[in-house]
């Protein structure tokens, strides 16, 4: 059985404050997982003064205008979150223990940083006392059966019955619905109501503890088929639905209405002539998808 964790006596806020220079932004109400990724934004910029990166290069010749650089960039940022959060992880469990005098976790999580980052020391006494909070949110224990009915109630009432990703009505099979932590809670997602959504049961497997479009194997998403084509839809299959939902963050790329107020998304290209991959891809509502048949007919 695992040790019990000493983080929990302490809150997110706590913690937080501990961080310099992190006192006056410190919120109840935030992800510590994103916090951690803000950082690391500031710390990473993507603008270089070095010129231009093999990426930068590739993007322009693609002519993707920055998103192929900005793609990249957010991924690699995600798995820099990750990683942190996994081996601090992996030190905690291994030295927080009662083989071990207290103190010995954060100690051998800051050598590691010492060793393995090129970070200015107050950067990483930063990213020691956020990296803490994620780990606080992340070991948190499973909230009771009647909390759970309680969040649901909440959320429905305040989104409706609505699977906030595929826009599916989950009304009728209580068993289907999900609570689904935005933010992944393994990642620094918070468990408290402004973190969770309802889902269906498909959606929350499909989108695991993955983070945001960038996050899911974009490189994966390459059809050769088309929409009129009988493989489509066995070709964009689940996952690649989730994270291309993900990508405009739950909303129609359009109008912005999110999934629970203008229902199912669908899938439509930006370039007619070219395929169907992650980057000329936008999730838009019926309501969007309608207006746009009738101008485009209208000037036909
Ligand atoms: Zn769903
Ligand atoms: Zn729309």
């Amino acid at each position: 059985m695992l040790e019990e964790n000493n983080l929990k006596k302490e809150s997110v806020q706590d913690i937080l404050i501990e961080g310099e220079g992190y006192s006056s932004e410190c919120n109840e109400d935030i992800n510590p997982g994103l916090i951690l990724r803000d950082f690391l934004q500031k710390l990473c910029p993507i603008q270089s003064d070095t010129g231009l990166s093999f990426i930068s290069q590739i993007d322009y010749s693609f002519k993707a205008d920055g998103a192929l650089s900005e793609l990249v960039y957010k991924s690699t940022i995600n798995y820099l979150v990750r990683r942190l959060i996994n081996t601090a992880e992996y030190l905690r469990r291994r030295y927080e223990s009662d083989d071990f005098p207290e103190g010995t976790f954060v100690q051998e999580l800051r050598s590691y940083l010492k060793s393995e980052t090129r970070f200015r020391d107050p950067d990483i006494e930063k990213i020691i006392s956020i990296i803490q909070a994620c780990l606080s949110v992340r070991n948190q224990r499973r909230k009771s059966r009647q909390a759970f009915v309680k969040h649901k109630k909440q959320i429905g009432r305040a989104y409706g019955l609505l699977c906030y990703i595929c826009g599916k009505s989950l009304s009728s099979e209580e068993e289907e619905i999900q609570v689904e932590h935005n933010w992944p809670k393994a990642l620094g997602g918070s468990s408290k109501y402004f973190n969770l959504r309802l889902s269906c049961k498909s959606c929350n497997s499909e989108k695991g503890s993955y983070i945001d479009g960038s996050d899911f194997h974009y490189e994966h998403i390459c059809l050769s088929t088309d929409e009129t084509n009988d493989g489509f839809n066995h070709e964009l299959k689940g996952l690649y639905r989730v994270a291309l939902s993900a990508k405009s963050n739950y909303r129609c790329t359009l109008c912005e209405g999110d999934v629970e107020s203008v229902g199912r998304l669908r899938f439509v290209r930006r370039n007619p002539n070219d395929s169907w991959h992650y980057l000329n891809i936008d999730a838009i509502c019926e309501g969007c998808f309608e207006s746009l048949s009738l101008s485009e007919n209208g000037n036909g």
